[in-house]
């Protein structure tokens, strides 16, 4: 799909207009130097799912990069409301971006204004695969200490892009990601989670985005008592577990078949536990995760 053609409106200056004509310029600083913020929000049966919970992301995404972002969460939420019903989406993704204007061509921003955008569209589950093969990236996912990969910024995606690029005309269709140090990070844009003798793991929050579905899948775990660890793995952890899989708010809960050529199994009863809860949270879409009970 080419969205420069995206039908509907989009929320843009302040105003909700024609999604043709929601544009900006070729000399626009975050184009050029990947200076923006933004999010992505699931809308099932015309509710954004977790909508507080990423606007909250994306407020603290906003500071992290520097960008203002003049609006309150109680506001972004009602815009992200009434856009959800203008362009009539029950199934679908909303994506808001905090940008920086055309006033500077270096890395230089103080002339810059922050601008947002908010588009939404029908959609459905990202990956359209049963499960998936993953290929091990030669490109590593920057830790804390070297970049702040707690904001969804759009400078953060650049390794994940180039070991997405590198697939193409291969068997695989995602990347597992090591970190700086090859402790296991996440892929090209989920969380990864493996089992192991009945026990979840998936890394702790030094080299990922720390994904609004990846907490909302340890909640269930609290909730339900299932038996979870975080920490600092490595290949070997994950290459003798029996089962994997990845979660993003647009690939929801998806199982993995293989990562390079050790096979997984892919009927978990735990996986299929997850998934249900996943669903019924989706039927009651809360706001946050803290309202999960
Ligand atoms: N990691 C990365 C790099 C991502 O881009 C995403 C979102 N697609 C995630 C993890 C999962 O985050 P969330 O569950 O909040 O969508």
């Amino acid at each position: 799909m080419d969205f420069s053609k995206l039908k509907g409106e989009i929320f843009f200056n302040n105003s909700f207009i024609n999604s043709r004509k929601a544009n900006i310029h070729v000399l626009n600083h975050s184009l050029h130097f990947a200076s923006s913020v933004f999010e992505g929000i699931g809308v099932y049966n015309g509710k954004p799912l977790f909508l507080k919970e990423h606007l909250i992301r994306l407020k603290r995404s906003s500071e992290i990069m520097k960008l203002s972002l003049s609006y309150s969460i109680k506001n972004l939420e009602k815009i992200c409301r009434k856009l959800v019903s203008k362009n009539k989406i029950r199934n679908g993704y909303i994506r808001p971006i905090v940008f920086r204007s055309s006033h500077s061509m270096s890395p230089e921003t103080k002339l810059c204004k922050s601008q947002i955008a908010i588009a939404a569209w029908k959609w459905g589950k990202l990956f359209k695969k049963r499960a998936l093969s993953l290929e091990i990236s030669k490109y590593p996912k920057l830790n804390k200490t070297v970049y702040p990969v707690d904001a969804k910024s759009s400078g953060g995606y650049q390794t994940s892009v180039i070991a997405r690029s590198n697939l193409e005309g291969t068997k695989f269709d995602d990347c597992l990601m090591l970190d700086l140090k090859s402790y296991i990070a996440e892929t090209s844009a989920c969380n990864i989670f493996w089992i192991k003798k009945n026990v979840l793991y998936t890394p702790t929050e030094n080299a990922i985005l720390n994904g609004v579905t990846r907490r909302c899948i340890l909640k269930i775990c609290k909730l339900n008592k299932i038996k979870y660890k975080t920490g600092n793995f490595k290949l070997k952890d994950i290459y003798s577990a029996d089962y994997a899989f990845m979660t993003g708010t647009a690939a929801e809960i998806q199982p993995i078949k293989s990562i390079r050529n050790v096979k997984y199994k892919i009927n978990s009863e735990l996986v299929n536990f997850l998934k249900i809860k996943y669903e019924s949270i989706k039927e009651i879409s809360p706001n946050l995760i803290e309202d999960l009970n």
